[in-house]
């Protein structure tokens, strides 16, 4: 096994068996063993889980947290609920995912040029993690950092905790101290502030909750990706002319 990868499996490793903060680890037992009717002949994945994607991606996606009955259940960021069908459909027509749907692990979805992650591993109740626990999981948000550094171009967080989590990683774990401020807003695009570091890119969260209310649409998220696909200095392509441009065979990502 080469060094990163490596480094990848012992970083996970780690997350999926951290017991740091007693509340959620409280909380993601219990939504797994009381589990949702609709799932109820589901084995829950119930542990922290870790990033999911390309590991040589030039593109990280930060969300806030793993959803109930969603990721606390597959073991896979955003897959099986509705911020994932949102998200991944979204990233389907901007090429950077391979099918639109995501609905359990081994359900064939890969990432290409983008890892997808999130500043808090464990599900929260009420989607709202302490600061002390967003603080206490922000280090495995910093070495997934450093390790995708060698071709990290774009950081695009969903939503505004996700947001001020990234930027803090940059700037009390990774030493870009001087990082100016950079206020979140949806859509909102800031080019690479300085030597080492990405563009980067605000997102409303597509959360069901925004999502159904029209505060998030799907146009307006496609405008997220165009924008990212602009920072890399790509051309907007849709999954299948990238795939017939690559060359490659059916896409894999590890994890
Ligand atoms: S939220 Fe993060 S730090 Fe807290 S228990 Fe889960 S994996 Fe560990």
């Amino acid at each position: 096994m080469k060094d990163a990868d490596a480094a990848w499996e012992a970083l996970n490793a780690q997350i999926e068996h951290c017991q740091r903060c007693p509340r959620l680890v409280q909380w993601r037992g219990e939504v797994a063993r009381v589990r949702r009717r609709a799932y109820r002949d589901w084995d829950y994945w119930g542990r922290p889980v870790p990033g999911f994607g390309d590991r040589q991606a030039r593109v990280l996606v930060v969300g806030l947290a793993p959803g109930a009955h969603g990721a606390n259940r597959t073991g896979r960021m955003f897959t099986g609920d509705a911020s994932g069908d949102f998200l991944y459909a979204a990233l389907h027509r901007a090429g950077f995912a391979n099918q639109p749907t995501a609905t359990h692990r081994g359900d064939g979805l890969a990432l290409r040029d983008m890892y997808i992650t999130a500043v808090v591993r464990c599900v929260p109740p009420k989607n709202r993690p302490t600061a002390a626990e967003v603080r206490a999981c922000l280090p495995y948000l910093a070495t997934e950092v450093r390790l995708l550094q060698p071709t990290l171009r774009v950081a695009v967080a969903l939503g505004r905790i996700a947001w001020d989590g990234l930027l803090r990683v940059y700037r009390e774990h990774l030493g870009y101290t001087q990082l100016p401020r950079l206020p979140f807003g949806h859509a909102v695009v800031y080019p690479s502030p300085g030597p080492g570091l990405p563009a980067f890119v605000a997102s409303y969260h597509p959360s069901r909750q925004n999502t159904q209310t029209g505060r998030l649409t799907p146009a307006m998220f496609d405008a997220v990706w165009q924008a990212v696909r602009q920072m890399l200095g790509d051309q907007p392509a849709r999954a299948s002319q990238q795939e017939a441009e690559a060359g490659r065979g059916p896409l894999s990502n590890p994890g």
